[in-house]
């Protein structure tokens, strides 16, 4: 286990400070530069199971997992094997596999509302062609999105749309065209009034509502009973589609996603992370009425140069097989709930108030008074006492995501000591920010 003494970071440093003069900021993802949170960045060197090790040797509990593709922990010695094998065989074709209509099967067990499904590479490109085919679907242009929920960086996308963006404190982005961000219309997340308002301004103009069916890009913000529903009920009735980003949620929940465990069906969703099984793979689909729009069947438009690509489709399998084994979301679950309960108690001890908000493996701990439901509730949040509190969980060996609006990630490789460890880095850490 890590030592409890502050690292040394130097070779990490000497890295970071190398990456600024040749990346832009040092990195290719914004909140891996720790801009929240202050500190040299981690250089990840390796990392196995639950563990990462930085470029001085410094090993961490990795609560990152690559931002929850990593449901399984790191390089998985049978999906490593099976990626070298693909590897020999070839790493792209260019041409159909027999591996993609495999994971597609499987997506669909999952997933029934997915009668096709289209794979892309990433998050971003699967909500962006959502949104177009939503609207080629609709004939209608506005999309309603959440204040605080994040679809990838599609340009519709950036307005108040938490995570990076909320870390940064950036309300939208330049190089948005203003024609293109006015016909994204922002509700508040848990409040069905405000979806109601905007169809009742915007009568048969809203192409579709899209939401994280559990928030975790504002810090985890699970529905309020009613809510994913009411959206299903509000959207039928005005001819939206409504469509659910389960980027994050698909496979982390439940052999299935969020739509499986509350019980709602949405017209088109979204899938990424958990479906790459650590690499670049993601995913929209729906029903085949709507999907058969798509080219080549119909006329909307999308391709990629990569997509489908055997290396991802494999690792996706491998990942997807092993989450189908009995107990596997059973065991997940009791991890979760056991760290989401040490933490309150830790909380407790030490005279501090916080909200552990939790969804399965999925949990964030808000320096707030109050339970958060919405982006303004998440936004109120001490930011300072996390990234002190972050720093002292990371001295101690604990790698949480570095942002107050981020999700923790608890994953299978995650052992019930390893949980204990990081309870006893939380009371510790809480105590050090007294001091
Ligand atoms: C990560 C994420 C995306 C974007 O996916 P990328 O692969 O990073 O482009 C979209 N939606 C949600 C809910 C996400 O968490």
């Amino acid at each position: 286990m890590p030592d409890m003494t502050t690292k040394n970071r130097k070779r990490s440093e000497q890295i970071f400070a190398r990456g600024r003069e040749v990346l832009v900021g040092g990195v290719d993802s914004p909140v891996r530069a720790f801009g929240a949170v202050g500190g040299t960045p981690v250089v990840a060197d390796h990392a196995a199971g639950a563990q990462l090790w930085d470029a001085d040797g410094n090993a961490y509990l990795d609560y990152v997992c690559s931002w929850g593709a990593l449901v399984l922990g790191h390089a998985h010695p049978e999906i490593v094997a099976a990626l070298a094998e693909q590897a020999r065989r070839g790493t792209s074709y260019g041409m159909t596999t027999e591996l993609e209509v495999e994971l597609a099967t499987l997506l669909r067990k999952g997933f029934p509302s997915l009668e096709r499904v289209r794979f892309v590479c990433s998050g971003t490109e699967a909500t962006m062609t959502a949104i177009r085919l939503a609207r080629a679907a609709t004939g209608r242009d506005l999309i309603v999105k959440f204040e605080g929920c994040y679809h990838g960086h599609g340009d519709g996308f950036l307005s108040k749309s938490g995570s990076g963006l909320a870390t940064f404190g950036i309300a939208a982005s330049p190089g948005v065209p203003q024609a293109t961000a006015a016909l994204t219309l922002n509700a508040v997340y848990n409040d069905l009034a405000s979806v109601e308002r905007l169809f009742s301004a915007h009568a048969e103009a809203i192409a579709a509502v899209i939401v994280e069916p559990v928030a975790a890009n504002m810090g985890v913000v699970p529905p309020a009973p009613g809510f994913l529903a009411g959206l299903r009920e509000l959207t039928r009735r005005h001819g939206a589609l409504l469509i659910f980003d389960e980027v994050i949620t698909g496979f982390r929940l439940c052999f299935g996603g969020a739509q499986t465990l509350y019980g709602v069906e949405p017209d088109l969703t979204t899938l990424g992370k958990i479906i790459g099984g650590g690499l670049p793979a993601a995913a929209y689909g729906g029903s085949r009425e709507l999907m058969e729009r798509m080219a080549p069947v119909g006329p909307v438009y999308q391709a990629g140069t990569l997509s489908g690509n055997p290396l991802a489709m494999r690792a996706g399998i491998e990942t997807l097989k092993r989450l189908m084994a009995p107990g596997f979301y059973e065991e997940l679950e009791e991890k979760g709930k056991v760290l989401a309960e040490g933490i309150c108690g830790a909380l407790a001890e030490s005279g501090r108030v916080g909200q552990v908000q939790r969804a399965g493996s999925l949990l964030t701990l808000f320096f707030a008074e109050e339970p958060v439901r919405d982006y303004e509730g998440a936004k109120g949040s001490d930011t300072k006492s996390f990234a002190a509190f972050f720093h002292a969980m990371l001295d101690r060996g604990v790698l949480l995501p570095p942002s107050q609006f981020e999700a923790w990630f608890v994953s299978a490789a995650h052992t019930q000591e390893n949980i204990r460890q990081t309870i006893a880095a939380c009371r510790e850490s809480l105590e050090a920010l007294r001091a």
